[in-house]
């Protein structure tokens, strides 16, 4: 008998599958509530803008935007990239620190292959971006993991364990953070954070890779991050998205870093895929010209704050005494902890009977612990579904507790 599977490269072995994936196919039509996803609100997606755009996109630009581009990303819009993080933040970056990708997610695949040889040690936040610890498992890093609290990553574990590397005598090549609501937790890090982490990386000479896709939705208007690359532009490297901003469909991400790693990333991207879309790449320069996207941020930010309110008051109302979470300044999940002694994958079958789904926090651990947790998403369901699904969430917990 033919073994096709005998064919298949060893380092497939290296590469994991997303969990998450494998939940949302088994609520697909299912009277199940997904928290599970971290889909944006389609609700909100600016289709009419985008379908005047696209139109007009198609005859202005005609050939060139059905045409082969450059694998850097097409200029118009890697000038509106500039702009953008310019208004963002981040002043002071060019054309040429930049390279677009087809989503962030390419971003961090492309970056995981030329800044790591296998062995390397890649340092994350416990938990961390799932998709992001696949990507760097697959070239062989070894991580190490650094505990978070209410104000992100614990820096005083990360120097910590800094020094006991030191002491070893290794040294740690890159730090992967999502310093800003990040996901699965929803917490940020804070400035002083934020500083002491850029101390670190001139001290233990490390490169910072800032995971950045959920910085327009923050909640409280008084708390203003700074951005890691708008600080030291040497050692972050900075990633964002379109997805959550403008559509994920569309697959539009960037890089912005020093020009090095950049030639560096446009080699690997030349073999991945030659380029990202030329049309999409020219959808989004014109929706950043036109303000599409500056004026569609606060709606969906606005929508997205109503429905982390409502989901931190039916936990409130539901799992006080059974449960603790964080309380997200913004972002897309909350992160709910169970009694240690609870297993959320082992309570998942439970849950998706009685119409409700979530992630299993241990998918985002790098070691498999986080046992007790779990993300939920607030951006996708609508307000009276994240009620309904805390409520029979709180059901399964408290059965489950009792068995
Ligand atoms: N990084 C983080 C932290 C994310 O949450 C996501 C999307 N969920 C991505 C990267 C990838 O997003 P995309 O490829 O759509 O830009």
């Amino acid at each position: 008998m033919l073994d096709i599977k005998s064919f298949i490269a060893e380092r497939v072995n290296l590469m994991e599958s997303s969990e998450i994936r494998e939940i949302l196919e088994l609520t697909e039509g299912k009277n199940v509530i997904s928290l599970a996803g971290g889909l944006p609100d389609p609700k909100y997606f600016p289709v009419e803008e985008l379908a005047q755009i696209s139109s007009d996109v198609i005859r202005e630009y005609g050939w060139k935007a059905l045409q082969y581009s450059v694998t850097r990303g097409v200029r118009e819009f890697r000038n509106e990239l500039v702009r953008f993080m310019e208004r963002a933040g981040i002043p002071g970056e060019r054309p040429y620190n930049i390279i677009v990708t087809s989503g962030s997610q390419q971003a961090l695949s492309l970056l995981s292959q030329i800044l790591i040889n296998p062995n390397d040690i890649v340092i994350v936040e416990k938990p961390t971006y799932l998709a992001a610890i696949n990507v760097f498992k697959s070239v062989g890093a070894k991580f190490e993991g650094v505990g978070i609290d209410e104000h992100g990553m614990k820096i005083e574990e990360l120097e910590e364990k800094l020094k006991e590397f030191r002491r070893e005598g290794k040294k740690p090549k890159v730090v992967y953070t999502i310093p800003t609501a990040q996901n699965p937790s929803g917490v940020s890090m804070s400035n002083e954070r934020r500083e002491w982490l850029l101390e670190l990386a001139e001290e233990y000479d490390f490169l910072i890779i800032e995971d950045d896709p959920y910085s327009h939705f923050m909640f409280e208007d008084h708390i203003r991050f700074e951005r890691l690359r708008a600080k030291d532009k040497y050692r972050v490297i900075y990633t964002s998205t379109m997805s959550k901003i403008l559509a994920p469909g569309l697959r539009l991400g960037w890089v912005a870093a020093h020009p090095d790693i950049i030639d560096a990333l446009e080699t690997a991207k030349q073999n991945a895929d030659l380029h990202t879309s030329t049309f999409n790449q020219l959808i989004a320069a014109e929706a950043l010209k036109r303000g599409v996207v500056d004026s569609h941020i606060p709606k969906v930010k606005e929508a997205y704050r109503a429905k982390r309110d409502a989901m931190l008051e039916s936990l409130e109302e539901y799992m006080d005494g059974v449960a603790k979470w964080t309380k997200p300044v913004g972002g897309l999940f909350v992160f709910v902890y169970l009694d240690e002694n609870l297993d959320t994958k082992e309570m998942l079958p439970m849950a998706l009977s009685e119409g409700v789904a979530y992630v299993p926090g241990s998918a985002f651990y790098i070691d498999g612990s986080g046992r007790n947790t779990m993300r939920l998403n607030f951006s996708y369901p609508s307000i009276e579904e994240i009620r309904e699904a805390i409520k029979r969430l709180s059901k399964v917990v408290r059965e489950y507790t009792a068995k």
